[in-house]
């Protein structure tokens, strides 16, 4: 019950203050956690300036010293929560970012670009009731249906394995009214590394392969063929959550556990009937034993949603305007919204935050840089990059004056890895910038003056590099971001490394003022992708490694150049 505040006492809680993280309270990560990755920051309380620039040192001092993102993050990620596509939340979330704007002196606005299915998530609980009581760690899948709020019992079974579609159809009246499982059970919820580290070898490679064929058997030969049905799962209950509820099932239950502690997936449904939920691994291996066992379980749900209809769904664009070239353009870019199993703190609040603390300190250092300056806070980046290629096509002005888009969606680390899209002229000046802000950053990256590739999707750069526009992006050390925050019930406040944050606006403010003010416009020659390629793979042969991938489209024929995609203007149900 305490520190919950309203969206409108929220909004005034972006005051500047230093003392929300000096107290020690949540947020407080100044003084523990370093590592030997991230000792080259710490270390650097008294950086090395390779240039005389005042407003380089200030921004560092501004960034390191003074951060704000400790008390943005309370607010965004405890307050405000997830940020859904098409909820009211994300809403909620992107008029306080609006508010926040303004309250750092930035013009900012949400535009709309298309709409949305809305949904409003509710309570969740439920419970085994039988032949024991257990709460179960469980929840619904966003957007599915609710029981009205009132207690509704079920039993479960398990979806069997079919020689082919025709006898799945003649299987389903045997579902009917009950909830069934649909996923493979896990062998077991401890992380492959634990294995590793304590089975004896044999055994250890004995789970590895039972793990594999049960996933194998399961999900079929082809891709997604669900035990045989010919459906696909895709992230929740996709096509085959569907076909159950037309043949009269009375729900789902689905769980896709990480390959950690206590980790999984939480995503979608696009079941309109019967309610869809996902289970703890531990909880699903529970119910899906008693059940295979004929203990016959019995599940009680009170789930309350709502389905709202399409729904308007927008981008927030915040604008420094440029005073000599303002019809150039250097581009903050991160998704805002998230999966809403929890609030998204690393995917892609840190991005977020990143971008936000970047541009107020930009706005107090550097109010009228030469090019503007423009956040774009995404939405609908977990639906297929919308928001972002709906934003490339809804501004053909800013795609024609692009300097440069740094993008960040890969967790709270400490920014590792640069890449300049392909692009060499567009690594030539990266370097240049590199060379200017303070040495440890440089170090940190290591970044080396190489063009890199052209973003080959699954974030927002895509949508620019694919039209050959200058990106990079912003490659952050992992922090165990796949098995443990990424599209998980884990993705919370305290996973945040303020730390590392603090680092990340301070170098992503310094590089975007160094790209807004270069006397030089960055030319769009492309790097020759097939010589590349040739090029890579002769390396990864004298290292005695196989050739190399690359990115989209990179096995079997020669690399070419992604293809923009066009930006969906209404729900796009993703099934497959
Ligand atoms: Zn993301």
């Amino acid at each position: 019950m305490i520190r919950r505040w309203n969206a409108a006492a929220a909004a005034l809680l972006v005051i500047p203050t230093l003392a929300f993280a000096q107290r020690g309270g949540r947020g407080g990560f100044g003084g523990g956690g370093m590592t030997p990755e991230n000792s080259a920051v710490f270390a650097a309380s008294a950086p090395t300036f390779p240039t005389d620039d005042p407003i380089i040192k200030r921004i560092w001092a501004m960034g390191m010293d003074s951060s704000h993102t400790e008390q943005l993050g309370e607010v965004l990620f405890d307050s405000l929560g997830p940020r859904l596509m098409g909820s009211p939340d994300i809403k909620r979330a992107q008029d306080w970012l609006v508010k926040t704007y303004k309250s750092f002196g930035i013009p900012a606005k949400e535009e709309q670009y298309g709409t949305w299915r809305g949904w409003v998530r509710g309570h969740s609980h439920i419970d085994l009731i039988s032949p024991r009581v257990r709460t179960l760690e469980a929840t619904m899948l966003g957007w599915s249906v609710g029981t009205g709020g009132l207690d509704r019992d079920f039993s479960t079974i398990i979806l069997p394995h079919f020689a082919d579609s025709t006898e799945f159809v003649k299987w389903l009246p045997k579902a009917k009214g009950k909830l069934v499982l649909v996923n493979a059970p896990p062998v077991s919820c401890r992380p492959t590394e634990d294995w590793a580290a304590n089975a004896a070898p044999e055994v250890a490679a004995q789970m590895d392969s039972l793990r594999r064929e049960t996933a194998a058997d399961w999900n079929g030969a082809r891709s997604r063929d669900v035990q045989g049905t010919g459906y696909s799962l895709a992230l929740g209950g996709g096509e085959l959550g569907i076909r159950l509820e037309d043949g009269g099932a009375g729900g789902i239950i689905t769980s896709r556990p990480k390959d950690g502690w206590g980790t999984r997936e939480i995503f979608e449904t696009y079941n309109v009937k019967t309610p869809a939920i996902t289970l703890s691994c531990e909880d699903y291996q529970l119910v899906f034993l008693l059940t295979q066992n004929n203990q016959h379980p019995k599940l009680r749900l009170n789930l309350v949603s709502k389905a709202l209809g399409e729904q308007p769904v927008f981008n927030v664009v915040a604008r420094i305007q440029g005073s000599e070239h303002p019809d150039e353009y250097v581009v903050l870019s991160s998704h805002f919204d998230s999966w809403d199993g929890s609030s998204g703190a690393t995917d892609n609040g840190t991005g977020t935050l990143t971008m936000l603390e970047a541009m107020r300190i930009l706005a107090q250092v550097d109010p009228h840089p030469k090019r503007t300056i423009i956040a774009g806070h995404w939405s609908g980046e977990e639906e297929g990059e919308v928001g972002s290629k709906a934003f490339s096509e809804d501004h053909p002005e800013v795609m024609k004056g692009l300097q440069m888009l740094f993008n960040q969606d890969n967790g709270t680390g400490r920014i590792v890895r640069l890449n300049a899209g392909g692009l060499p002229d567009a690594a030539a000046h990266l370097m240049q910038w590199m060379n200017t802000v303070p040495t440890e950053f440089k170090t940190q990256t290591g970044y080396d003056g190489s063009p890199g590739r052209p973003a080959g999707g699954g974030s927002d750069d895509f949508s620019f590099s694919c039209a050959g526009a200058p990106i990079t992006g912003l490659g952050a050390l992992s922090w165990d971001y796949s098995n443990y925050t990424w599209h998980t019930g884990r993705d919370t406040y305290d996973k945040i490394v303020f730390a590392d944050l603090h680092a990340n606006a301070t170098l992503t403010a310094m590089l975007a003022y160094l790209a807004a003010n270069d006397p030089t416009q960055i030319t769009r020659e492309r790097i020759d992708l097939v010589a590349q390629a040739h090029a890579d793979s002769i390396a990864a042969a004298q290292r005695g490694g196989g050739g190399g991938g690359f990115g989209r489209g990179g096995r079997g024929g020669p690399p070419t150049w992604p293809t923009c995609e066009k930006a969906p203007r209404t729900t796009n149900p993703r099934l497959k």
